[in-house]
């Protein structure tokens, strides 16, 4: 069998965007594996590893993880792979995250092929994560600690600071690509799509 093309796919996008659900569909659909940093810090708390212990307050705060941390751990996740196609949702994160993985991506011979950006007015980004954790709480589960109100949007002050640098960096090397994320999953998801063609 022929070796399957490499294909980088970053999902950029405030918390509460829609990130998450339309990479895992996209995943499933172009047969990528979908590498979610807010996940697999999650599943460290929920294990009560070293980490999991030191990381559980930033996560519970709405505050960002250390870069080295988040380098490390990806370095591994791309050191496992034969081929690299993936789609990353939360990571980078930082300017010095998304230099580090240019170097990490650049060394495995797999430059970013697509960054769509999915834009979402900030007050619905709001009422979204807040609808979520209170839906979380009906079902009886706790859902994510970070999913109230205060937390929320701490969040999004972390991203306009942070995060919103990306834009630019990735734009300038003519990656990005602009998605209107209002709507339903399905339109969403086919813009998303048109905009990867
Ligand atoms: P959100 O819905 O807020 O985008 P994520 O599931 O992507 O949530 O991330 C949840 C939390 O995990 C973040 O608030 C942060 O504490 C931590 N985290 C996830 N990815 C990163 C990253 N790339 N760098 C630093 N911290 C991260």
């Amino acid at each position: 069998m022929t070796q399957p093309k490499n294909k980088v796919v970053i999902f950029l996008g405030p918390p509460g965007a829609g990130k998450g659900t339309q990479a895992e569909r996209l995943a499933a659909e172009q047969h990528l594996v979908k590498i979610s940093t807010g996940d697999i810090l999650r599943d460290h708390v929920v294990r009560g590893t070293e980490l999991g212990q030191q990381i559980k307050p930033m996560l519970d705060a709405g505050k960002l993880v250390p870069d080295d941390i988040l380098i490390a751990l990806i370095r591994d996740r791309l050191a496992d792979m034969e081929g690299v196609r993936v789609i990353f949702d939360g990571f980078p994160r930082t300017r010095a995250q998304a230099e580090e993985l240019d170097v990490l991506l650049e060394e495995l011979g797999a430059p970013v092929d697509h960054v769509p950006l999915l834009e979402v007015p900030d007050e619905l980004l709001i009422e979204r994560i807040v609808a979520r954790g209170r839906q979380a709480a009906a079902d009886g589960g706790t859902g994510r600690s970070d999913d109230t109100e205060e937390v929320a949007r701490h969040r999004q002050d972390v991203f306009r600071e942070q995060t919103q640098p990306l834009i630019d960096y990735y734009s300038a090397r003519g990656h990005l690509e602009h998605v209107d994320g209002v709507g339903s999953m399905e339109e969403v998801y086919a813009r998303i799509l048109k905009s990867m063609k």
